[in-house]
């Protein structure tokens, strides 16, 4: 393990001095009704039917003819789409013309990228969209819906990540979907939460340099990579697909429904495990971060996939598949989680973040069997991800982000001499794998001590 002098750098000069913005949090929470009786639940189930079709509808009539926003779906079509069931509440005409408004607005983009198989979207799977009309919370217990067959009260069953969010001072606002549960006959409600949080004005730095299977985060002077195989799950799922193709491209003929059945639950698979890897990292980071209330330093990305591992791909799907998973993705989990504990995130600019040594500002070369290089002054041995996770951090302490930060002044913050360590050190940094670090809260859990405190 290496530490470097520095137990917590002070950030004064060349710190970050952007205005201190308040941003809005939002959180989707599911809640589900208990059991309905039959007649109850019909009347959700014709609701649907109802809504269902508007939405197709409207989505057909906004591909068509390119409409992307929901003001002007609403102008041109509401009327329409209001005079097929009068029976129901007017607003379900506004929340279908919402919903198919999004579904298109996805569709075109997906369309333009050249990813859309499809000429038209298909409308499976419905939640309808509710609003401040169409549903109200009656205390925490019940839920009343307006139909088509007037106001019903539903119960909902309480759990403790919905009652989390209440006690701690999440706002319940309007916006709303409800899902039929037809094995169950009940109702599963998605509600949404709003927070705003303040940012607060960071006393150091921790940097993440995000690489296609780990992520290497300088915090307090040490380095630790944690391993996530983002680029192996997706390589994984990507070549289990492809065999199951051929297999069933050989019994049943191409595009036959079992395989797409299979296809359908894969990819579900596959990004449930991600969303999940990354959710779970960025929290440790994030938590991590709060703890010092220091702010978190990324690498701004550029439009294209910039890292060598991924050009190497062929395929141009699979590579935006990797690049998503392994860095935007990354990223944006991060970013996510920062906003809500008031973490302020910076960006700096990646070029050649791993090839210049920190301490001399010279050339690091690398033999290319693995990731280790050599100072070309010092002679000192690094390894690629601590000379990343440095230079992130030089950067950020230079204030501008750009190519050439003030070295000696950057330096120079650092309590405890200049960073890192002496000429012969190996600038290593501490693995971590996956199964381990999924289980911590905290980085504190390192230690062995620790260790044995949280598995009695
Ligand atoms: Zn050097």
């Amino acid at each position: 393990m290496y530490r470097a002098n520095a137990a917590r750098l002070t950030v004064n000069e060349g710190a970050d001095e952007r205005p201190r913005g308040v941003n809005e949090v939002t959180r989707t929470v599911t809640v589900r009704s208990e059991q309905l009786p039959r007649r109850t639940f019909r009347a959700f189930v014709e609701l649907e039917g109802m809504y269902r079709n508007m939405v197709e509808q409207l989505v057909l009539y906004a591909v068509n003819n390119g409409v992307t926003k929901f003001t002007r779906l609403r102008a041109e079509r509401y009327r329409e789409v209001r005079s097929l069931y009068p029976q129901l509440p007017s607003h379900y005409a506004y929340t279908a013309c919402q919903d198919a408004a999004e579904r298109a607005h996805s569709f075109l983009r997906l369309k333009k990228m050249g990813r859309a198989r499809k000429p038209y979207p298909e409308v499976r799977g419905v939640s309808i969209w509710l609003d401040d009309h169409l549903w109200r919370a009656e205390g925490l217990t019940s839920i009343n819906i307006a139909t088509h067959r007037g106001r019903v009260r539903v119960s909902v069953e309480l759990n403790r990540h919905f009652l989390r969010y209440v006690n701690r001072g999440w706002r319940l606002t309007s916006e709303a979907r409800v899902k039929l549960d037809r094995r169950d006959r009940r109702l599963v409600f998605y509600l949404t939460f709003r927070k705003e949080v303040s940012e607060y004005r960071p006393k150091a730095y921790i940097t993440v340099d995000v690489n296609e299977d780990a992520e290497a985060v300088l915090i307090d002077g040490i380095v630790y990579l944690f391993e996530t195989n983002l680029s192996r799950v997706t390589l994984g799922y990507y070549y289990r697909r492809k065999r199951v193709q051929e297999k069933y491209d050989r019994v049943y003929g191409s595009g036959s429904r079992p395989a797409r059945r299979v296809f359908r639950r894969l990819s579900n698979n596959e990004r449930l495990l991600k969303r999940e890897i990354r959710w779970k990292l960025a929290t440790l980071i994030v938590r991590e971060a709060a703890r010092r209330q220091a702010a978190i330093v990324l690498e701004r990305l550029g439009r294209g996939p910039a890292k060598g591992m991924i050009e190497r791909i062929n395929d141009p799907q699979l590579r935006h598949r990797v690049f998503q998973a392994a860095f935007k993705g990354m990223q944006r989990a991060i970013e996510e989680k920062a906003k809500e504990y008031g973490v302020p995130v910076i960006y700096v600019n990646p070029r050649n973040t791993s090839k210049v040594c920190p301490i001399h500002g010279t050339e690091i070369i690398y033999d290319g069997r693995n990731r280790h290089g050599v100072c070309s002054k010092g002679g000192e041995t690094w390894h690629r991800d601590v000379v990343a996770c440095y230079n992130l951090l030089l950067r950020a302490l230079g204030g501008d982000g750009g190519d050439a930060p003030s070295r000696m002044r950057a330096l120079a913050t650092l309590d405890g001499g200049p960073v890192p360590l002496g000429p012969t050190a190996a600038h290593e940094p501490t693995p971590i794998a996956r199964g381990a670090w999924a289980r911590w809260k905290s980085l504190g859990a390192t230690s062995d001590h620790k260790l044995m405190r949280m598995s009695t």
